[in-house]
């Protein structure tokens, strides 16, 4: 996986947006005044603004583990997850990768869209990966097998006006501030780009002290109030969230991590069922006020959506 030409020409320097020089070993910004140097680590450019995030440069240097890194594929974690009940299913980001990308193609080719967080392959992202049509640029905070550069969505090392598309599935809620992020997103966009986004809403802490916000519908709706909706709604049900529920609250009761071990396996093949509700519920009233999660799909505007018509959206059943 490498990162065209016609991309590599619109890197600009994460700190103060400058044009930034590319070097096999080194990426130097072109901004006297500034003069960043950015390392190159086994092929991959860091282009990390350091007064503006919580990661810091010679972690990478050392390979330090900044958030988290793909599971081992090992064969027993293979066996394991194949194995395994999951107490958590997406029910949509499948079928929307596919609107996304139909949406996306219908009017030219030659698209390219940006992943934020694309350390691994996101759940559903198959038809992205598979097709020729478009060329993704796979970013994150941590080395994976797919990350081509490592950056952070605070400051997203990009021209105004680059992508087709931007992708943030399950990121947002590990980010300090999803609202600087979004701003980020919005400025990288072309004009009538598109975005996919899906946060979490009933789901307890993961990734540990890596998680700060959640949203309900309504509030993901106006992080991405500058953005024309396409599709909206919930992605993974209350089903999933009773699931997750009941695991953390047995896991509230200890630290030791080998007890913690054994209450995820007995909550795995005691409350895997639950997520077979959501089939019936992900679309209804109710999962507008319950769902463990949701999704955003929408379109670059040039109009600000009002606080006004973001409460006459709700579509939950509190009417
Ligand atoms: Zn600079």
């Amino acid at each position: 996986m490498s990162i065209s030409k016609k991309i590599l020409k619109n890197l600009v320097c994460p700190k103060c947006k400058s044009k930034i020089h590319a070097d096999n070993s080194i990426y130097s910004c072109e901004n006297l005044e500034c003069s960043s140097k950015y390392p190159v680590i086994d092929g991959i450019p860091i282009l990390i603004n350091e007064e503006n995030s919580i990661f810091n440069i010679g972690d990478f240097n050392i390979h330090n583990k900044t958030t988290i890194t793909s599971k081992n594929n090992t064969r027993l974690t293979r066996l394991k997850s194949k194995l395994l009940p999951k107490i958590g299913i997406n029910l949509k980001a499948k079928q929307n990768y596919y609107t996304f990308l139909s949406t996306l193609v219908k009017n030219s080719s030659n698209r390219n869209v940006l992943v934020i967080g694309g350390e691994a392959t996101g759940s559903g992202m198959e038809s992205l990966i598979n097709t020729n049509e478009i060329e993704l640029i796979e970013t994150d905070v941590s080395f994976g097998s797919r990350t081509m550069i490592i950056c952070d969505g605070h400051d997203i090392p990009f021209e105004n006006d680059t992508f087709d598309g931007v992708i943030v599935q399950a990121v947002l809620e590990h980010v300090v501030d999803p609202y600087r992020c979004v701003e980020e997103i919005h400025r990288v966009l072309k004009n009538d780009g598109l975005v996919y986004s899906e946060t979490p809403f009933m789901q307890q802490v993961h990734m540990g002290r890596h998680d700060f916000t959640r949203f309900t519908h309504l509030g993901h709706r106006r992080l991405f109030r500058k953005f024309e909706e396409i599709e909206s709604g919930a992605v993974c049900g209350p089903g999933m969230a009773l699931a997750w529920s009941i695991q953390y609250f047995f896991l509230a009761f200890t630290k030791s991590k080998k007890i913690r071990k054994l209450i995820i396996y007995f909550t795995i093949f005691t409350s895997f069922f639950w997520k077979y509700f959501d089939y019936y519920l992900i679309d209804r009233e109710g999962s507008y006020d319950s769902a463990s999660g949701y999704y955003f799909f929408g379109k670059k505007s040039n109009t600000t959506l009002s606080d006004r018509d973001l409460i006459s959206s709700y579509r939950g059943s509190q009417q």
